[in-house]
């Protein structure tokens, strides 16, 4: 991936110059099947470039509660977009609830904000949406006037966890952002696909937001690297995944619901301890991990399978 961005050729992206930019977004957009896409910094401002698409000032989208569109990226859509959020609870498997989403759509009144876009999630906590609920979320916004966006920050763990193609998942969306940052092992950046003129909408307003970027050809070898060779490989997180969650099971103390592990995530459900002492214990012996009460652990293109056992023998340790 260094060796790709050392070599990579660039031009001004802001001018629309810069070849190796132009070949992710190509490349990007064929890969998902769909007619553009959009290099941005981050899943942030992605998603925020959609909402932004989809939505009008005043008007609002409909979202999980715990949804990373929602809950982690600064109140963008409402701060910057003043789009109004309806969050709903997400239901144990990371889908919303079809009927319940009906259920909150507001009547043409104008004491309203019109409902203009269903926002999803996959994976949401690790866990891959089935196409069938994809499908039926698709006829439910095409009845409801709606459109769907996709957060597919992990899009690419869902696609090698159901042995699909991503195009699969892809087209029963409007828009889909996707990382390259994270699993897939680049520094920087996210991709924004969608229709013509979304890419061209989304692209004058990555500008507003600060996002326009220059000889950004750098960065961008590193996520086209990382599309040509690190998607396959996710199935080695995903076996390590549940090699961790087998081991960890094995202590009294922790619970993990296996059934929960379908990717790259393992929750731990670790009410009962005191997890500072942990943490500390852990770190001393090589392991570093964030968090209490219900403990997310994940794998990426850092582990490997010997470091999965590290970090098992090493909670064993602290639990003995
Ligand atoms: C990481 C992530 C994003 C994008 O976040 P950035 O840090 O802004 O790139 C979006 N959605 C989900 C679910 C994520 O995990």
């Amino acid at each position: 991936m260094r060796a790709a961005m050392v070599k990579a050729d660039v031009g001004d992206d802001v001018y629309g110059e810069d070849p190796t930019i132009n070949q992710l977004e190509e490349f990007s957009a064929d890969l998902l099947g769909m007619e553009g896409a959009l290099f941005c910094p981050s899943g942030t401002q992605s998603n925020l470039l959609a909402l932004l698409y989809h939505c009008e000032r005043g008007e609002e989208y409909i979202v999980g509660q715990k949804a990373h569109t929602y809950q982690y990226e600064g109140g963008g859509a409402a701060a910057l977009g003043s789009i109004h959020p309806q969050p709903l609870t997400f239901e144990s498997d990371g889908t919303l609830d079809l009927e319940k989403v009906a259920a909150v759509i507001k009547p043409d009144d104008f004491h309203f904000p019109p409902t203009r876009l269903l926002c999803l999630e996959n994976t949401h906590r690790g866990q891959a949406l089935s196409l069938d609920y994809l499908y039926a979320a698709q006829q439910f916004v095409s009845e409801k006037n709606l459109k769907l966006h996709l957060d597919g920050a992990r899009i690419f763990n869902a696609s090698v966890e159901l042995n699909i193609h991503a195009k699969k998942i892809a087209k029963h969306f409007d828009s889909v952002s996707f990382c390259l940052s994270k699993g897939l092992g680049a520094p920087v950046g996210s991709i924004l696909c969608g229709s013509k003129n979304l890419i061209t909408h989304a692209r004058r307003w990555r500008k507003t937001l600060g996002g326009g970027m220059r000889q950004a050809g750098i960065i961008a070898a590193a996520g086209l690297y990382a599309l040509q060779n690190n998607i396959e490989r996710l199935s080695e997180d995903h076996k390590n995944a549940q090699l961790l969650a087998k081991g960890l099971n094995e202590i009294e103390q922790l619970t993990i619901d296996p059934k929960s592990v379908q990717t790259n995530m393992v929750f731990v459900d670790a009410h009962k301890i005191d997890c500072q002492e942990l943490t500390s214990f852990l770190k001393s012996n090589g392991v570093l991990i964030q968090g209490s009460g219900l403990l997310r652990l994940v794998t990426h293109l850092d582990i490997r399978e010997k470091d999965i056992t590290t970090a098992v023998k090493a909670f064993k340790a602290y639990f003995n």
